[in-house]
């Protein structure tokens, strides 16, 4: 007999966590009963997060110049690409970045560099720029440096960095197959170190490397297990030059399911969808919406992806609303003045 979909999200709304096998079952669900899932999965958003997307933008403040060997990653040393090489962006750039980021209607700002770590200097440089940021708007910050050495978490919590970004990639048993250079230890205890910090752990993965259902049960109970605040899912982009250029794309399908196996073991977490989700899901981009409450728009690290305008009609036509933030920085009631861009016209 098939699993009844809404019966498993009744048992996670009334507080009971979902077992491996149960979320196992909604990894490796029947295509025929997406919709099925999908309807499930929402339920569970629903009551955590209503209709809203909380949307993010990215920026790649150092590009190409990474020494770890990570097989899907294209600013790797170790591979050959065409992505661009520089070093660390400054102050200014930052704050330009996240001005950009304000105008589009970002609730979060996510500042990324290629790197194993960051040096104690690049540290700083994203404590003034979040500084900097936190005094002209109400926006998230969130960063992503790499491995933390002691210290440096509690830098950026100070700053007002309000989550550390650092993702385990695949299950522990996977890791080997996709990363020489360091391992999915110094991955956990990085993240462990943001949270214990203060800062929210923003802590995902990449699916579509060859992994098996097990491993994305894995990944998605190892991040419950740590207690992370945010999930970022990649759907992998298979990138020329990379070891995993070659790797052959989910299904739309398998995607979706995917995301809502991710809302099913995190009822009240941030399910983000990032990177690879135009490629991968086309068409169906808007039914990712319903496992999970949030975005990055404008691209990625290191692909382009759907223009800001594109992801706010999207949202919008699929019946759902994007998260608002701003509108309180304007003490004197001036609320247009410092509403993001894409609030101040019907022509988006
Ligand atoms: S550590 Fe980050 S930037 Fe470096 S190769 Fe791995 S994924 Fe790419």
């Amino acid at each position: 007999m098939g699993t009844n979909w809404n019966h498993l999200a009744d048992d996670v709304l009334s507080g009971t966590t979902i077992s491996r096998e149960e979320a196992l079952r909604v990894a490796s669900a029947p295509d025929e009963d997406l919709l099925a899932v999908l309807h499930a999965a929402f339920r569970i958003r629903h009551r955590h997060h209503g209709r809203e997307v909380r949307v993010h933008v990215l920026q790649n403040a150092k590009s190409g110049v990474c020494a770890e060997d990570c097989a899907f990653c294209s600013q790797s040393l170790h591979f050959e690409s065409d992505v661009p090489q520089y070093g660390m962006q400054d102050v200014e750039e930052l704050v330009d970045g996240a001005k950009e980021a304000h105008d589009m209607g970002a609730v979060t700002f996510c500042i990324v560099t290629a790197t194993r770590g960051p040096t104690d200097e690049e540290v700083e440089t994203v404590c003034e720029a979040t500084r900097r940021i936190k005094e002209q708007w109400d926006m998230d910050v969130c960063a992503s440096l790499g491995l933390l050495r002691d210290g440096q978490a509690e830098r950026l919590a100070e700053a007002g960095v309000d989550r550390y970004n650092h993702n385990l990639e695949t299950s522990e048993n996977h890791f080997s197959n996709i990363v020489q250079t360091h391992d999915w230890g110094d991955r956990v205890r990085t993240v462990k170190q943001a949270k214990a910090a203060g800062m929210e752990a923003c802590c995902g993965g990449i699916v579509g490397m060859k992994e098996a259902d097990e491993d994305r049960v894995d990944l998605a109970f190892a991040l419950r297990e740590i207690g992370v605040e945010s999930v970022p899912i990649n759907l992998l982009n298979p990138r020329p030059g990379t070891p995993l250029g070659d790797a052959t794309p989910l299904s739309p399908q398998e995607a979706l399911k995917t995301l809502a196996l991710f809302r099913f073991v995190h009822p009240e977490a941030d399910v983000r969808i990032a990177g690879g989700r135009e490629e991968v899901l086309r068409q169906m981009q808007p039914l990712a919406l319903y496992p999970a409450n949030s975005l990055f728009t404008d691209g990625y690290l290191t692909t382009p992806g759907q223009e800001d305008s594109k992801d706010h009609r999207m949202i919008k036509q699929a019946g759902f609303t994007p998260a608002v933030v701003g509108a309180e920085t304007c003490g004197d009631g001036d609320v247009q003045s410092d509403a993001p861009k894409y609030m101040e016209g019907e022509s988006r």
